[in-house]
């Protein structure tokens, strides 16, 4: 089963509209046409209707880094997944550690986010992984498990190929700190057998698993060459066009 590479940019909150046009411009120049890998850029929802203007006739997909599960509303500060197709959004981060970390965020209330993404015709990329502390304790795997669970409670078995999962270690997030390629693979692999469980062994080979986790130019090909490595969300080194696509490139050179 060969699974296309997805190498997804999380901007968090950094650009300005007007910067993040000249990014996009940038990585669209150097990898917008090709469509071996899969690219994808999440900027800041300020951004995001000038980043889609730019995106027009590219490959490049557009990524949002957050929803909220109603359709419309008093919900102030919320944007639901209509306003977002509506700007031609394929993906959203969901389950981010930052979002658990500074926004209460956990695994069994992006639930809700995960379903109504998928029922709005989008693709939840949802992020789980483990702190330090639960990876010197052992309990790595344990904790992936039960965040798969908790977030993907009542997921469809035939959204399943709509589905993206990030395995990003909270440890190596920002920090300059990249889990060792067999780090990567262990978890991975893990990854894919929970899901197989959840979801069928054939279902669980369509599914795409990111690694994320100060993932650069440098490193990108030793983890992307895992088998169980289907990409990578890219925070730091997705802010500049010659780091992104360096590692966009290390992606389609595995594939040459
Ligand atoms: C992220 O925040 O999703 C991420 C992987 O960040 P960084 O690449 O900067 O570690």
């Amino acid at each position: 089963m060969s699974r296309k590479y997805l190498i997804a940019g999380n901007w968090k909150m950094n650009k300005t509209a007007s910067e993040s046009g000249l990014l996009v411009q940038q990585i669209h120049s150097s990898v917008g046409s090709q469509s071996t890998v899969q690219v994808a850029v999440c900027p800041p929802f300020t951004s995001m209707g000038k980043v889609s203007e730019e995106l027009e006739g590219s490959q490049i997909a557009l990524g949002a880094q957050n929803v909220y599960h109603e359709a419309s509303g008093a919900y102030t500060g919320e944007v639901s997944a209509e306003m977002l197709r509506d700007l031609y959004v394929t993906y959203v981060i969901l389950g981010h550690s930052e979002r658990r970390q500074y926004f209460g965020e956990t695994s069994k209330s992006v639930n809700n986010k995960i379903l109504s993404t998928v029922a709005g015709n989008l693709k939840p990329i949802y992020c789980i992984g483990e702190t330090i502390e639960q990876r010197e304790r052992n309990e790595t795997l344990d904790v992936v498990r039960t965040q798969i669970r908790e977030g993907l409670e009542n997921f469809s078995d035939s959204e399943v190929e709509n589905l993206v999962i990030a395995y990003e270690p909270v440890w190596a997030i920002g920090t300059g700190k990249t889990a060792t390629d067999d780090m990567a693979q262990e978890v991975h692999s893990f990854i894919r057998k929970t899901l197989a469980e959840l979801f069928g062994e054939n279902a669980a080979e369509t599914i795409r698993i990111l690694y994320g986790g100060s993932m650069n130019a440098g490193n990108a090909s030793g983890l992307l060459s895992q088998p169980d490595v289907d990409g990578g969300l890219i925070g730091g080194a997705s802010l500049s066009q010659k780091s992104f696509c360096g590692i966009v490139q290390a992606a389609l050179d595995l594939e040459a």
